[in-house]
């Protein structure tokens, strides 16, 4: 790759400075995947721009897990036809701009080729496992081929990647293992992510270690839909590799997200006891609190053997927040079982959940299952499920009063005409505070925060203290 004047020259092509405009919906990972692409694509001299009308190539990173994530997709791909036909004339050419529209993420892995056939105005779409691949398929568009897709996976044995970061916060996302071997029925990630597959623990240490010395992070947020099945291949495991972040000098905190409760190690238990850098928080997706519906979302766990691990985990550390998920009208769930999980939040005293009403994902076993249920069922149930996790929350929150966390501070924001800035807790809570003078600007600051007042939702504080924006 060389440089002449602004532009950049790839292979046999000029690369001019150009716009890309990204949408991504869904989880962590589809977040910490357009992080990537964005790196990648600035080395081909693309800026990123929140503006989608002056965008040169406008990329959706798709989820095909959230139905609603599913249809805004649908909508907005819709619209960027009008964009490729509203797009301005380059003055000096007299030629209408040449907005390349790409699709990736999940929806694109499954559907791809459906999706290039479909809507006249995308140039292609690629898979999850390529998006390391984007400097290539971005440049064939602007080769002149267009309406391809990429949805091969990655054959090779090891998974091996360097993070890639563009934001210049403190936080990282860091991938430590892709794919999921679960194939609970409802559930379409294996179809569009692949089989597990790890990074081996040393590369992933070392990448951290680059992050913390160079970049300055302080914060790793390690992902994976299995997040606490990594490793099984290699013969490594999450807790060892928590113990072993542990001793990076810099490091301030730890997260990792998403876990299933089948594959929580004692070793795992043993670094939330041990590790000082580990956060006080893990979401831990129970689903359903019937072990028949359970079996039937094939979650290979039961409703005790998840409270046993809570009691484990609260044992280890007694500082432990715990959240879940929950779905809500499962095909064919009685009444019966849905009594049983508002049980379970009485039992297991989550400190928030997302909770949903089912619907069926296209390819998966429940899609297949005769379902007696109808929306109106679904609808009073997840109500159901929300009033009585408000309740118990409220009352969790309010335990949090008068006591002192310390956050990282994310941003500012305007809440009833009031400026309030916003930072987490190593238990992921959000807590707002108010400013010392209108012009203090706390941006990635560690304070220390007094809880002043809490409801189900929201949690105010005072300053305590201004750490300043590195600790030790
Ligand atoms: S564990 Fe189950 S719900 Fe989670 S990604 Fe894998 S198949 Fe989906």
């Amino acid at each position: 790759m060389t440089t002449e004047s602004t532009n950049i020259k790839v292979g046999d092509l000029e690369f001019p400075p150009r716009k890309v405009w990204m949408k991504t919906y869904g989880c962590q990972m589809n977040y910490h995947d357009t992080e990537r692409i964005l790196s990648h694509l600035s080395g081909m001299n693309f800026t990123h721009t929140e503006e989608k009308s002056e965008a040169d190539l406008v990329i959706f990173n798709t989820c095909a897990v959230r139905d609603l994530a599913n249809q805004k997709f649908y909508s907005h791909l819709g619209e960027t036809k009008k964009l490729k036909e509203n797009a301005d004339v380059d003055p000096e050419t007299g030629l209408k701009r040449n907005v390349i529209v790409a699709a990736g993420g999940c929806i694109a892995q499954t559907e791809g080729k459906d999706l290039i056939a479909k809507y006249k105005q995308l140039d292609f779409a690629f898979g999850t496992d390529v998006v390391d691949n984007i400097g290539e398929m971005v440049y064939r568009a602007y080769s002149g081929d267009k309406k391809f897709s990429v949805t091969s996976w990655d054959r090779s044995e090891n998974y091996s990647i360097e993070t890639k970061i563009t934001q210049g916060t403190p936080m990282a996302f860091v991938n430590i293992i892709k794919g999921c071997d679960k194939f609970c029925s409802y559930c379409i990630v294996p179809f569009t992510r692949g089989r597990e597959k790890s990074r081996r623990l040393a590369e992933v240490v070392k990448d951290v270690s680059r992050l913390v010395e160079h970049s300055g992070i302080q914060e790793v947020m390690l992902l994976g839909q299995n997040v606490n099945s990594y490793g099984k291949d290699n013969g490594e495991s999450l807790g060892q590799l928590i113990m072993e972040l542990e001793r990076l000098p810099g490091l301030v905190r730890l997260r990792y997200t998403t876990s299933h409760p089948y594959d929580v190690t004692d070793d795992l238990v043993e670094a939330h006891a041990n590790s000082k850098k580990l956060a006080n928080h893990l979401h831990l997706p129970v689903q359903s609190g019937s072990n028949t519906v359970l079996q039937r979302m094939l979650r290979e766990y039961t409703v005790e053997h998840y409270l046993t691990l809570l009691a484990k985990m609260r044992k280890a550390n007694p500082e432990m927040i715990i959240s879940s998920d929950i779905i809500a009208g499962f095909p064919n769930e009685t009444e019966e079982e849905h009594q049983a999980t508002l049980k379970l939040l009485d039992d297991a005293q989550f400190d928030f959940i997302y909770s949903y009403a089912f619907s069926p994902r296209k390819g998966t076993k429940a899609a297949k299952m005769n379902d007696a249920l109808n929306d109106d069922i679904r609808g009073r149930r997840l109500r159901e499920i929300q009033d009585r996790q408000l309740k118990i929350q409220e009352k969790i929150r309010q335990g949090m009063i008068g006591k002192t966390y310390r956050i990282l501070v994310e941003e500012k924001g305007l809440n009833k005409g009031v400026t309030k800035w916003t930072g987490r807790t190593s238990c992921y809570r959000l807590v707002h505070f108010e400013p010392e003078t209108p012009e203090s600007d706390y941006q990635w600051h560690w304070m220390d925060v007094e809880i002043t007042s809490a409801t189900a939702l929201s949690t105010q504080g005072k300053i305590i203290r201004d750490l300043g924006k590195k600790i030790l």
